[in-house]
């Protein structure tokens, strides 16, 4: 990876996070839990998954997220409930809030202005120009609402150091050996790939607006071709992106599940995953300790399988050129 470019809200970002770390207790207690977080790595055929033990994440994991969850609570995302102590950046419609359940050492929660539904259509523009402005020191993340989203009734996106999700060094290399490209020039790449655990697209260019209408493209293929199933709402996706170099790159990964059949079964074979945007980075959370020690690469691997699309979905979704 390049060297970090800082920017002028990169800068402001850390000294949110520096100051709540110090002066808001509910982030100071849970980045103290963090700091002791136990991480192993697994090691795939190119790649890399870290698991991470985070008992700090257990209501994240078990949320309820449906629509009568949400009906029944105060929104935690809009700016006249925020609890005390909590402070706020502003940038353009969005805000930056430091989480106060973080999985990484930096780690920013960004909603937007209004209190608008998590839906992505009519807002990558919004992502990019994030990833633009907090440079290559953080990577910004966006979970669909029925993929892993905390928030599905408050459009957000989140931000953590990049460098933390292995696959923000490694998805070169993974696209090199796993991926097919489709597009394939200076000005914009776009290549669709099968890494064995994962179906995603990633697109990567200096030029937003050609991200911004191939993002246009994918998204209206995939809700097409997932609505003949009956899906409403958004397809199933989880987005990063990220700068290297003045380039933007954008992972979109397409899933068909939000949790494996594994979270909701009952003795041994239960396991407290619930997959978003960080955990197909390459950073799995479990906050059981018993199914820390215990996972192993094949539970990885079917639990990543169970949840992303199936292959013909992601060719369908990611065409070659010409059809
Ligand atoms: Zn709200």
């Amino acid at each position: 990876m390049d060297p970090l470019q800082m920017s002028p809200l990169s800068d402001q970002a850390l000294g949110l996070l520096h100051q709540q770390r110090e002066h808001w207790p509910l982030l100071a207690e849970n980045h103290r839990i963090l700091e002791q977080a136990k991480i192993h790595t697994m090691e795939f055929d190119g790649f890399s998954v870290k698991v991470q033990f985070n008992p700090g994440r257990y209501t994240s994991s078990a949320a309820k997220t449906d629509p009568e969850a949400i009906r029944g609570r105060t929104c935690f995302l809009c700016r006249n409930h925020l609890p005390a102590g909590q402070k706020s950046l502003d940038y353009g419609d969005y805000y930056l809030l430091c989480n106060p359940y973080p999985i990484f050492r930096d780690h920013l929660t960004i909603p937007h202005s209004r209190h608008i539904p998590q839906n992505i259509e009519g807002h990558i523009g919004a992502m990019l120009d994030l990833a633009h402005a907090l440079g290559s020191r953080f990577t910004v993340l966006y979970n669909g609402p029925r993929c892993g989203a905390s928030a599905p009734d408050h459009m957000h996106f989140q931000a953590g150091e990049a460098g933390f999700m292995p696959i923000d060094t490694e998805w070169r290399r993974i696209v090199e050996r796993y991926g097919v490209h489709v597009i394939d020039d200076s000005r914009l790449r776009v290549a669709r790939v099968d890494d064995g655990l994962r179906r995603f697209v990633v697109m990567e260019s200096a030029n937003r607006t050609k991200l911004v209408e191939q993002f246009g493209h994918l998204y209206r293929r995939f809700k097409a071709a997932a609505g003949g199933r009956g899906w409403s709402e958004e397809p199933m996706l989880n987005i990063l992106a990220g700068v290297e170099n003045g380039r933007l790159h954008v992972i979109i990964f397409l899933r068909r599940k939000h949790r494996p059949d594994r979270y909701y079964a009952e003795g041994d074979d239960q396991m407290l995953v619930s997959p978003g945007v960080v955990d197909f980075g390459g950073v799995c959370i479990l906050p059981v300790e018993q199914d820390f020690e215990r996972i192993t690469d094949e539970d990885l691997r079917s639990i990543f399988r169970e949840v992303s699309a199936e292959t013909q979905m992601l060719g369908e979704v990611v065409p070659n050129p010409g059809r």
